[in-house]
């Protein structure tokens, strides 16, 4: 098979050291007792991270899990929950919350935009009667980072825990779980923590735990119960066995970043991503969104005349780089290049941009610009 490059916001490029790690020896996780030491350690590193104090767990299942997680351990039939949509992850949370007999009342607004806090707080000073509100930091189909350090403590003035999808965000964009008051955050490992698919993530707040306790109907399924892990460490069980391989490789990726420093790979996300917004809009694309620009996507739109399915077509079949498209109401209209985790670094992104330089040529395109070039300039101006 001929090496494939990727840039897709997640999966991202996994880091040699992370991909070795995966590859040691691992013991039986439920029996032997340093694992669960090693799991604990690892847990609170990523708590540290995100920076809270809350229970954080790592759970073996990919990032939706998490997100059906959240809703099935909150949500009892009835239950009215506020969806916050403006993207095609956000509005998704209504068929979890639907899936466990909740009520979703969704809070839908222009998605080209980030969530308008002010417009948010007038609609909640008419309605507030809800069990739990969802919202997505970075809705990646359409790269919109959302200000969740106004929209959860705003929530929380009106009594509403909050479930934040910060599965793209996670890492690549500064989370205060305890300062934004996030009741439940969700993330995952092949996103900008630069490991393999496969881990979900997630922070329970003690007012999450006290909505997930004090329900009149019991959590249905097991799988997806977040009540099930809290005292793990002190009885020494687990609800199944870990994947022992992904923890390793997931905890060398955590390592990484924070030897490098959580400032620094925030810089870097922030650094990068401003550079490549400057430069594709000099060349000839637009960017999608009109403000709430993510650090660890880019989402473009074409040039007048060239089709966005055309390029990537062409891309991964001429250079064998594999740049994402988008799905739902954005299908076939954009590009989307993941500059998450390890694909946040110059080298990375001056061999991405070129390529697609190449590749719209090839396909027609005139211009004075040589992307790549351009991209440097803004970068270290
Ligand atoms: C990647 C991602 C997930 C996980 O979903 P997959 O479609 O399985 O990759 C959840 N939420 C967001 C915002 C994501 O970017």
């Amino acid at each position: 098979m001929v090496k494939k490059y990727i840039y897709t916001p997640g999966p991202t490029n996994v880091r040699e050291n992370v991909r070795k790690a995966r590859s040691e020896e691992v013991t039986n996780p439920d029996i032997d007792e340093e694992f669960y030491e090693f799991y604990k350690d690892t847990c609170e590193k990523v708590g540290e991270l995100l920076g809270t104090k809350n229970d954080t767990f790592i759970l073996s299942g990919e990032g939706i899990l998490g997100l059906e997680a959240a809703c099935a351990s909150l949500t009892e039939p009835g239950d009215r929950v506020l969806v916050i949509d403006n993207g095609v992850f956000g509005e998704g949370f209504k068929d979890f919350v639907k899936i466990y007999g909740g009520q979703p009342i969704m809070y839908s607004s222009n998605r080209r935009e980030q969530i308008d806090v002010e417009d948010l707080r007038r609609f909640l000073e008419k309605d507030h009667d809800f069990k739990y509100a969802t919202v997505v930091h970075c809705d990646t189909p359409s790269g919109m980072l959302n200000n969740i350090s106004l929209i959860c403590p705003l929530l929380k003035e009106f009594g509403i825990i909050t479930v934040v999808d910060s599965v793209a965000a996670m890492i690549g964009e500064p989370l205060k779980v305890d300062d934004w008051k996030v009741d439940i955050a969700l993330g995952g490992s092949q996103k900008a923590f630069s490991a393999e698919t496969g881990l979900t993530i997630v922070t329970i707040s003690q007012d999450a735990y006290e909505v997930m306790k004090s329900r009149a109907v019991p959590i249905i399924g097991f799988y997806c119960n977040l009540t099930i892990w809290e005292n793990y460490y002190k009885n020494k069980w687990f609800p199944y066995t870990m994947s022992a391989s992904d923890i390793k490789g997931f905890r060398r990726a955590v390592d990484n970043i924070m030897e490098e420093g959580l400032d620094n790979v925030h810089k870097r996300h922030r650094e990068i991503a401003y550079a490549v917004r400057r430069s594709i809009q000099e060349y000839g694309f637009t960017l999608y969104a009109h403000n709430g620009y993510s650090s660890t996507v880019t989402v473009i739109e074409p040039p007048k005349g060239l089709s966005a399915d055309k390029i990537l077509d062409h891309i991964r079949d001429k250079y064998n780089v594999i740049l994402a498209g988008s799905f739902d109401y954005l299908s076939g209209k954009v590009i989307r290049i993941g500059h998450m985790g390890e694909n946040a670094n110059i080298d990375r992104i001056v061999f991405v941009l070129h390529i697609l330089d190449m590749a719209m040529r090839d396909l027609g395109y005139r211009t004075n610009i040589k992307l790549a070039e351009e991209f440097k300039r803004v970068f270290s101006s």
